[in-house]
């Protein structure tokens, strides 16, 4: 499988044209033609001598990605299902919001990670998803958006996969769409979820990136949480709290704690009161999630009025909350609901 030609930094391609004697200026001009005049072949690179666009087009994949199907949510979301090289299939999202256009990006085809209300762990971990084949999902929207002047303004690495277990190919291609040069999608956009990888979570914390940690905590106690959740087995509730903090402390980034509801497993007040009395210490911002319906889970959702009472107990408790609004879950593009097999449903 040929490398897609969008999975490099700007230092790399400086680094590997200067090992084939050409000047480093070439990589500004490759980051031009990708990012900012969404050339789709090598041969558009007008500027580039012709035996280097030879060269190149023998050794790397422009197009990594085939779009197999694509939905459009009555809210305007739409949703990606796209074929990789190797056959595997993996969902990309795009969002509406008022301030802008946001892209949820898959960072693993699959996932190993079981969590209890989630659809793209059933078939467990198929493969890494490159950070080329990340960037593709991202200019795949793009060239979408340009059709209507728009751009992609923030990225979420929320899809499916567990971004920190694919730490160095997400960190590449954070550094690609933020590259001044490219897409120049500022780190202050960017948000990346995790299940709670602790030692991943210091990892980057001390890469002082200013990107936005969102953390599925979905429990108050770690008995509830490991049901839902089997990684709490492995790093339970207090040692992710303290990676939590150790995260604001270096980067001054409030942290995103993500919380789904579901019906009678995590949504009484009780459960709010001890949510509230562990994330005191922690500058946060909790986003209530009414569970999605995925067929094979048999999860229900908390009443509206109950989400309602949850919520206001945070806020008694002065912790900042929200319910998010739903996004295409009646294509199925919501949180939970992406999964890697077209047809799996
Ligand atoms: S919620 Fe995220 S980490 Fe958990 S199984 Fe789903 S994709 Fe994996």
């Amino acid at each position: 499988m040929k490398p897609s030609i969008y999975g490099y930094r700007l230092s790399e391609w400086q680094d590997y044209l200067a090992s084939i004697g050409q000047p480093k200026f070439r990589a500004v001009q490759i980051y031009h033609w990708l990012f900012q005049n969404r050339a789709d072949s090598l041969q558009a690179m007008s500027d580039l001598p012709m035996l280097m666009r030879q060269s190149l087009d023998a050794s790397m994949q422009f197009t990594s990605l085939q779009e197999v199907t694509r939905q459009v949510s009555k809210d305007g979301t739409i949703k990606f299902l796209f074929r990789l090289p190797d056959q595997a299939t993996i969902e990309t999202v795009i969002m509406r919001h008022d301030y802008g256009n946001s892209v949820c990006v898959s960072t693993q085809v699959g996932c190993k990670m079981g969590c209890k209300f989630c659809a793209s762990t059933l078939g467990g971990l198929v493969r890494n998803v490159t950070a080329g084949e990340m960037v593709e999902q991202v200019m795949m929207c793009q060239r979408l958006l340009d059709r209507e002047g728009e751009r992609v303004s923030s990225v979420v690495l929320m899809g499916s996969g567990e971004p920190l277990e694919n730490y160095e190919e997400a960190m590449r291609f954070i550094d690609i769409i933020t590259d001044q040069e490219g897409l120049k999608i500022g780190q202050r956009h960017i948000t990346v979820s995790t299940v709670g990888l602790v030692p991943a979570i210091y990892r980057l914390a001390d890469e002082m990136r200013g990107i936005t940690l969102a953390v599925s905590l979905h429990a108050a106690d770690d008995e509830t949480r490991s049901k839902m959740m089997p990684v709490n087995r492995a790093y339970d509730i207090l040692s992710l709290l303290e990676a939590c903090k150790y995260y604001f402390d270096k980067t001054g980034r409030r942290i995103t704690f993500e919380y789904a509801l579901i019906n009678g497993h995590n949504d009484k007040v009780e459960d709010a009161r001890k949510l509230a009395a562990l994330l005191r210490t922690i500058p946060c911002h909790v986003n209530l999630i009414p569970v999605n319906y995925v067929p094979e889970r048999n999860l229900t959702r908390t009443p509206q009025d109950q989400i309602r009472e949850f919520a206001d107990e945070l806020e008694r408790q002065h912790i900042n909350a929200t319910v998010r609004r739903e996004k295409g879950s009646d294509i199925a593009a919501a949180c939970g609901q992406l999964r890697a097999q077209h047809g799996a449903e």
